[in-house]
């Protein structure tokens, strides 16, 4: 019986000396990681004090400078042009750098910070359009986009991130505390931060409003083709900003706007007339919970019924929790992102103090309505 070794002789197949054999190819080199992508834009003009410790400046986006002593923090960053001025400002070190959202005009200079080993912080919803942006690119849909959302603004290179604003959290900085506002519209995982700064309360909202009664675009409101989902989210996050009262609003683009109530207001009210305009719909904000009885609330026009159960004291137990909206619920990291606004619309509305939810579907949620009204 022959063996399979000198079977395979006899038929031709078994393996040819080594002498005979194409030298195997080399292996292919590993590709160094491409360095970011340097931007050309350099502005020219130079950081304009709002108050005592904040600072404006106008690059590709208003990167907002708070200072305490010889450090600082940055909202946004541009091009990253801020850092040669800081010097001529007293100002030695950064501490951190804080996003309000991952759009090129306020990230694309992060390769600058990430050289000098400043921290970055992100939003928690678009970690992933920072951390592992080549990625999002590797894996973009190309066909059959009827989800038309602009995302054409993520960076291409990755950033390391150091930190994650989380919603409804509380950033600490020294003595200083920003309050991460979940203010959805402009880009599904938006945030605003709220702290105070010299006396004032000061909102940082990124490209949620540009000036009273206008955004920075509709294009950007739009998730589905056709769609008003960011106008409808947008409604709702300014709604919470108002309750807030801040003195000041530092937006993205556009005028730091003091006394920002009314414009808050007018804003809320254009973007109100175009949501029924375009979809012929009420925008979510406008849902008002129904009172069932004295201690039965239930909010019905939201993605799901829900229902909050009052206690004498006041409290209140919520069974299930819809979203407002029904785009809340899908952000661009495919996670949740409960949002309270609507938990405390019902349960101000009908008196009640604080509230013990029960989500177990969902991510906890810190806040609840005593926190957010
Ligand atoms: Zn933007």
């Amino acid at each position: 019986m022959k063996s399979r070794r000198s079977f395979l002789k006899s038929a031709g197949l078994a393996a040819t000396p080594a002498t005979a054999a194409a030298a195997p190819a080399p292996p292919p080199p590993i590709a160094e990681p491409r360095p970011y992508r340097r931007t050309r834009f350099s502005p020219k003009g130079a950081p304009r004090k709002i108050t005592d410790n904040l600072w404006m400046f106008e690059d590709t986006c208003n990167v907002f400078v708070v200072r305490d002593g010889s450090r600082c923090v940055l909202i946004d960053f541009g091009s990253g042009k801020i850092l040669d001025h800081l010097q001529g400002m007293g100002i030695s070190q950064v501490d951190h750098i804080l996003h309000t959202h991952h759009h090129r005009d306020q990230c694309q200079g992060d390769w600058k910070a990430a050289a000098r080993k400043i921290p970055i912080a992100v939003p928690a919803h678009e970690k992933h359009l920072f951390a592992d942006a080549r990625n999002f690119w590797r894996n973009r849909r190309v066909f059959h986009l009827y989800y038309v959302r602009n995302d054409f603004n993520t960076l291409t290179e990755d950033v390391p991130v150091a930190g994650i604003l989380h919603d409804y959290a509380t950033f600490r900085w020294g003595k200083t505390e920003f309050f991460v506002l979940p203010t959805p519209g402009h880009t599904l995982g938006s945030i605003s931060l709220v702290g105070t700064v010299d006396n004032q309360k000061v909102a940082f909202t990124g490209d949620l409003m540009f000036a009273p009664g206008k955004i920075v675009n509709l294009y950007d409101t739009q998730v589905n083709y056709g769609g008003a989902e960011g106008i409808d989210l947008g409604i709702f996050s300014l709604s919470r900003l108002e309750e807030l009262k801040p003195a000041l609003v530092c937006p993205s683009h556009g005028e730091p706007l003091s006394d920002p109530g009314p414009g808050i207001r007018h804003t809320i009210e254009r973007l109100t007339d175009y949501y029924k305009f375009q979809t012929g719909n009420n925008p979510s904000e406008e849902g008002r919970p129904q009172v069932v009885s004295r201690h039965l609330i239930c909010h019905y026009t939201t993605t799901s019924s829900f229902y909050a159960i009052l206690s004498q004291s006041g409290k209140a137990m919520f069974i299930d929790y819809g979203s407002a909206s029904g785009i809340t619920s899908a952000t661009s990291s495919g996670r949740p992102r409960p949002l309270t606004g609507c938990a405390s619309r019902s349960t101000r509305s009908t008196g009640c103090a604080a509230s013990s939810d029960s989500r177990p579907s969902m991510s906890p949620c810190p806040a609840t309505c005593t926190t957010i009204t």
